[in-house]
């Protein structure tokens, strides 16, 4: 792909590749199999056949594939053994998934066509975003990127290991990025890879404050890190207005390269600049505090769906009447595709594959055998599937874990609606509770405590078989809309009960048995705790700018321990969910 189109092609780059779906999904994967026929793991299925290249015989020899199938492959380049182990393009880094959401990381090969890819794709989406969202071209992006965790570690074979985010900021493609406005942000490049978040985030909000007339869109890759951002502020405006007002840096502002580089932007004292952000900022509540802060902002631009999704209220808040755009769909194996309608409602947001990122197979969600897998020119309006890539760096046929419906199409690209991880369950049973009915269930019961001044502001959960029968925990932290409101049993007890009643079938009906799951607990964590979590994951190894609240962290005992040293309050459910109108197919 190439990443040098000029701006009047562009309609042509998104118009073409969609009308010609299958030709170019047929020409990647000619390529990919040409040029990797030699690798050991493709050798290993494809050794029996003529050496040309033939579709039908590379889906019949190479089998689908989870990432633990593929990982001793992985492994032996990781420890210094050759590319072409698996891919013939050399494998230039080793990408950490942000894998949160099953508890484990991944390691992902990575060339330079992965890269090259997601410039593409980030260009084409800005491309997008630029011809409807009105005046996004006219200033910079307050974006708050982050590329240092984990520090750079190196394989034994002497490769990075870091995230696929890190690996674009640290790679040359950002470093000489030309100059354009989509590219064109508040903070200066030192701010992104200052090793301590803390001081980079301040810094980040210190730099997107003086500049705060240029900036267009205020963003981060995920909504939770947005959210996080905007918390800070509330807690640190008062400190970042003094060092605007003193021209002066805060003490504990440390990292030399990120103080040096934001000194000249702060440019000596602004007592009148200090005054108007201290002004806003004292005015509560803090709704629409985006546009009042930095009143030429034309959109809130963040990835809002999935697990994201729970953060819309929290941005709708601070957003107000700002778009909220969510432009991208990838992940350490590819990237798949761009939102064409940046303007439409959450829960409209579809993304358009684009069929010249890697080659891309579906496996249909209901059907378990290797016949429901599908090109992406074959999928059907209205089904589930889940996605399987087969790229330029070393991975054929490897299930992605995500479940997608098909909601449309633009020209012959299919369009989707991203639904959930599908790795993700809690089970005590024989109930399985996805995360998709995990995440319907807590937003009813949440409903329940509007009339108690508390907002539940984030949670994950874990089953826990500590106690016989085993039962559901979630961690909930809330916010308060006054300043001490009570936790009062009854509403969290029916905020258990109401999580319950929303479960499936299955799960009411061990829960009717007493002896097959007990009665669901509310653990109530003090404030902070979410962002405790993300910052055990982040030492893990996890990239900040890929972080997803993991909403089961059942694998991570050391997880566990972050929340359990947090929980100020416990609640339980005080009946048994009804069985009625539910089918139960017997257990
Ligand atoms: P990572 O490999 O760490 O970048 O994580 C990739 C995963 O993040 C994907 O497989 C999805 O589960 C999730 N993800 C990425 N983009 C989106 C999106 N636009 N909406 C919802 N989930 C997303």
């Amino acid at each position: 792909m190439s990443t040098s189109f000029d701006l009047n092609d562009r309609v042509k780059v998104i118009e073409d590749p969609t009308k010609n779906v299958k030709q170019i999904q047929d020409r990647v994967l000619e390529e990919i199999v040409t040029r990797n026929m030699n690798t050991e793991y493709l050798r290993r299925f494809l050794d029996d056949g003529d050496g040309q290249f033939d579709k039908e015989h590379f889906k019949k020899n190479v089998p689908v594939v989870k990432y633990d199938d593929v990982k001793p492959y992985i492994e032996r380049v990781f420890n210094g053994e050759p590319s072409d182990v698996i891919s013939s393009a050399p494998i230039t880094s080793l990408l950490l998934s942000s894998g949160t959401s099953g508890g484990a990381q991944k390691i992902i090969p990575c060339s330079n066509t992965f890269l090259e890819n997601f410039l593409f794709i980030n260009d084409l989406r800005m491309f997008v975003t630029s011809k409807q969202v009105d005046g996004v071209e006219r200033g910079k992006g307050m974006m708050f990127f982050f590329a240092t965790k984990p520090p750079q570690i190196h394989a034994p074979c002497g490769l990075p290991v870091w995230s696929a985010t890190s690996s674009y900021f640290k790679s040359d493609y950002f470093t000489h990025r030309p100059s354009n406005w989509h590219t064109s942000y508040t903070s200066p490049d030192d701010v992104i890879f200052c090793p301590d978040s803390r001081q980079s985030l301040y810094c980040h909000l210190l730099c997107g404050l003086v500049r705060r007339d240029e900036v267009v869109r205020v963003g981060s890759f995920f909504a939770s890190v947005l959210v996080r951002a905007l918390k800070f502020l509330e807690d640190f405006w008062k400190e970042l207005c003094s060092n605007i007002r003193l021209g002066h840096i805060s003490e504990w502002i440390t990292d030399p390269d990120c103080k040096n580089s934001v000194y000249p932007i702060l440019g000596g004292p602004q007592p009148e600049l200090a005054d108007t952000i201290e002004h806003e900022c004292s005015r509560k509540p803090w709704e629409g505090i985006v546009s009042r802060l930095w009143p030429n902002t034309k959109c809130v631009e963040t990835i809002i769906t999935g697990s994201m999704a729970q953060y819309i209220p929290a941005l709708e808040f601070y957003g107000k009447d700002l778009p909220l755009i969510s432009t991208i769909y990838g992940s350490s194996e590819s990237v798949f595709g761009i939102n064409l309608e940046p303007l439409s409602e959450p829960r409209d947001i579809s993304y358009t594959f684009m069929p010249n990122a890697s080659y891309f197979e579906f496996k249909h969600v209901d059907v378990d055998d290797d016949h429901g897998i599908v090109d992406l020119a074959d999928v059907k309006l209205g089904l589930y599937y889940e996605p399987l890539v087969t790229n330029f760096s070393g991975l054929y046929r490897m299930r992605v874990g995500d479940v997608l419906l098909v909601t449309g199409f633009h020209n012959n690209a299919p369009q989707f609606r991203f639904v959930r991880r599908e790795n993700v369950v809690l089970s005590i049973d024989t109930e399985k509770t996805n995360e998709e009915d995990l995440f319907k269930a807590v937003n009813i019961a949440k409903l329940r405590l509007e009339s108690s001044a508390l907002r539940l502001t984030d949670f994950t959960s874990y089953a826990d078989t500590s106690t016989v029968p085993g039962h559901y925990v979630l961690y909930w932290e809330l916010s308060r809309a006054e300043d001490d409101p009570e936790l009062i049993p009854e509403v969290l007890e029916d905020c258990c009960f109401a999580v319950e009643e929303s479960l499936d079938a299955v799960y009411k009906r061990c829960r009717s048995k007493d002896t097959c799951i007990g009665s669901l607990e509310i653990r109530v964590v003090r404030d902070g705790t979410f962002d405790s979590l993300m910052d055990f994951f982040v030492g893990e190894g996890a990239s900040i700018c890929q972080y997803k609240t993991p909403r089961c962290i059942q694998s991570s005992a050391k997880a566990l321990d972050v929340m359990e040293e947090r929980v100020i309050a416990r609640f339980f459910s005080k009946k048994c969910p009804p069985l009625h109108g539910s089918i139960v197919f017997p257990i």
